[in-house]
């Protein structure tokens, strides 16, 4: 079977499409159905996925679950009604509430580790973030020696709040990593070449499939719940309110 093209990561402000159906298929109580291309983020990155529907003339598919494996994005859930056969034409629908909230908390995990690196904090970012709306943090290998977590935690809320307030655009380009030296804080090394970078602004570049706002503003607020040492990293827990 081919890959499912995955047209978020060229345009996160879609949130319909029409696909083709690869497989659809029953599993337990529920029902997995594969497309040749998808606006539904699957689960990964330590971002939640999408849910919605996926409709035609034939059916009604309530997309429950979406989960990526080697290529394939598998949207499972159940028919509401009617079925759908092997090539057929769909629309899928993502539920805009849901990816909206998601992007806006994944985005701010973005903007608090662009604060402590204006801030000069000599943290590395650890990749092992959680961006779900139940106490979303990103992680950082380094030291609180010598820091006062009270004054760090005002400091990054308000270059957050600022940077929010100023409303910065944020697109998506491809590049090398060459190109990424200068606008990219950190560079994972098993990166395809060009990479997809999102851009905050022109000056500050993270390579990552998520999804995102379209501008920061769409965050409206962060706030910093709390800075602890988690084993031998740092954790900074935050909300978007
Ligand atoms: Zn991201």
């Amino acid at each position: 079977m081919p890959s499912t093209k995955l047209l978020y990561l060229e345009n996160f402000s879609l949130l319909e499409c029409e696909s083709k159906v690869l497989e659809i298929l029953p599993e337990n109580e529920k029902v997995t159905l594969t497309l040749d291309q998808t606006i539904f983020y699957p689960q990964g990155g330590g971002q939640p996925y999408d849910t919605g529907i996926i409709e035609s003339a034939n059916g009604k598919f309530i997309v429950e679950e979406v989960r990526s494996t080697d290529g394939l994005v598998r949207h499972i859930g159940k028919l509401e009604n009617g079925n759908f056969t092997k090539g057929e034409e769909v629309k899928c629908l993502v539920d805009g509430a849901r990816r909206m909230l998601h992007s806006r908390i994944h985005s701010a995990g973005h903007l608090v580790d662009w604060a402590i690196e204006k801030l000069g904090i000599p943290w590395t970012p650890d990749p092992r973030g959680y961006h779900y709306p139940n106490g979303p943090y990103v992680t950082y290998n380094g030291s609180l020696d010598g820091l006062d977590k009270e004054k760090l935690k005002a400091d990054i809320e308000q270059l957050c709040t600022e940077a929010i307030a100023k409303g910065r655009e944020v697109n998506i380009l491809f590049m090398t990593k060459d190109e990424m030296q200068s606008i990219c804080r950190s560079i994972p090394n098993n990166l395809p070449e060009p990479a997809r970078v999102i851009m905050f602004g022109s000056d500050f570049g993270v390579p990552c499939g998520g999804t995102h706002v379209a501008n920061l503003s769409e965050i409206k607020s962060v706030t910093i719940r709390k800075i602890k040492p988690e084993g031998e990293n740092i954790r900074v827990g935050y909300d978007v309110l």
